[in-house]
């Protein structure tokens, strides 16, 4: 939500240009000054948890957990992590005795169960959460006040043959992406065209519909000088196909509505740098332990700016791959390595194994000429792939598509096509790679 707003309300005081000044001076600092300054943060906020915010006094006298413990960034383990069910069961009890010092607003996020969870969201972590998305911008390349493109899921009020909106005091071209379809992907690429943006700022679903529509029209496009694809998973056969028509490089942010942190990539795109000043990130295992370098676990998170209502060990429910090492780039911020999607986002087999949208990556020409697609888990042993069929599509690529599909499902998936004119969007607008329309047995 607050990536959707940028960047007039960049302009957010003092505040925000301290903020602002702060992050480009910290990827200038250490890893052990960066670590220094987020322990001394840490301990701020964990006292004030156990001072102000009843639920935490509560959840640390329960586990045996005093202030006066947290020694190094590793001691927040032995605090026990919060859920979304938390969140949604004890929002009173997680709001601070003197929220009202912080001039929160009230924030909602929708999760992919659909029932929205409502929290609290301090205005200085606003601020500085607007300056971490501010400094990656700067990063790939932007400059203040330059023109930008926002594709975001979107579904403008418009005129009849218009598909978008400029905002002239945000330099900005908002497209109506439930407007793009192959009748309307000429007036959407002139009107890129024309404003010749030198930022992006997409969903990655939005920016692959858009860059697969131009490219089966034989259609050019203008090339900004970066992409930056948020609030989705970016799946590497989006980033390749963008990337190709777009002729620009993708630099991908992962933040969360909660602010609990974030993290996003560097001219070297391997890997994202954690913004260590909103949050701390863990990556641990079905167990609640650590994930050891290069595996795989849930991101739980630890806002640090956030006093009217904290949130310390968010479980996320979006999945990472851990590292340890530093991004060759320099920086002296942690990292991770990738970005897995959803943790609920994945298809079940009948033993019992899960394929995620990691498993199911498949590289080359398979959605030469597919337009858009999803899978769909129906039962354990059956899987419908959903595909908008571009105008070359032919009887070669449903072969293709189901033989290189059916290596990744084996055998005991039975994978079956079904030909759709669109694939149906979430309420924020977003199209998942895998949904499951059945409840039974899954
Ligand atoms: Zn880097």
């Amino acid at each position: 939500m607050v990536y959707g707003r940028l960047p007039a309300r960049w302009k957010l005081g003092a505040e925000f240009q301290t903020y602002c000044e702060d992050l480009l001076r910290n990827d200038q600092r250490t890893r052990q000054e960066l670590d220094e300054m987020q322990l001394g943060k840490l301990r701020l906020m964990i006292d004030h948890c156990h001072q102000n915010v009843p639920f935490y006094r509560q959840n640390f006298d329960r586990a045996g957990f005093r202030p006066e413990h947290l020694k190094t960034l590793d001691d927040l383990r032995h605090i026990p992590v919060l859920t979304r069910h938390d969140l949604r069961d004890s929002f009173d009890q997680l709001k601070a005795v003197d929220a009202s010092r912080y001039q929160p607003e009230t924030s909602y996020s929708g999760g992919s169960t659909g029932e929205p969870v409502r929290f609290l969201l301090d205005r200085k972590a606003i601020a500085l959460e607007k300056a971490c998305v501010r400094r990656h911008w700067l990063r790939s390349g932007y400059n203040d006040g330059e023109p930008t493109v926002s594709l975001r899921g979107l579904r403008l009020a418009v005129p009849p043959g218009e598909f978008w909106v400029v905002d002239k005091g945000e330099n900005c071209l908002y497209l109506s992406s439930y407007h793009l379809t192959p009748n309307s992907i000429e007036s959407f690429v002139s009107a890129i065209n024309d404003f010749r943006p030198s930022l992006l700022n997409c969903y990655a679903s939005s920016a692959w519909l858009l860059a697969t529509l131009a490219e089966q029209a034989g259609l050019t496009l203008y090339s900004p000088r970066s992409i930056v694809c948020a609030s989705e998973t970016l799946h590497p056969y989006q980033r390749a196909r963008i990337e190709s028509v777009f002729k620009a490089r993708v630099w991908d942010w992962y933040g969360l509505t909660e602010l609990v942190g974030n993290a996003s990539q560097c001219h070297l795109h391997d890997g994202y740098h954690v913004s260590m000043e909103q949050g701390c990130f863990e990556v641990l295992d079905h167990d609640g332990r650590p994930v050891e370098p290069g595996g795989t676990g849930e991101i739980v998170a630890t806002g640090l700016h956030n006093y009217s209502m904290p949130l310390v060990r968010y479980r996320t429910g979006d999945l990472a791959r851990a590292t340890d090492e530093p991004c060759r780039c320099g920086r002296g911020s942690r990292t991770i390595k990738s970005i897995q999607g959803r943790i609920t986002e994945y298809i079940e087999t009948a033993s019992g194994a899960r394929l995620t949208a990691t498993a199911l990556n498949v590289h080359g020409d398979t959605w030469q000429n597919v337009i858009q697609f999803q899978y769909v888990q129906r039962s354990l042993q059956q899987v419908i792939l959903r595909v908008v069929r571009g105008a070359d599509y032919t009887q070669a690529d449903e072969r293709r598509i189901l033989r290189d599909m059916s290596e990744r499902f084996g055998d005991e998936i039975k994978l079956g096509i079904e030909y759709v004119s669109e694939i149906p969007r979430s309420a924020r607008g977003k199209t998942p790679l895998i949904v499951k329309e059945t409840e039974q047995a899954l």
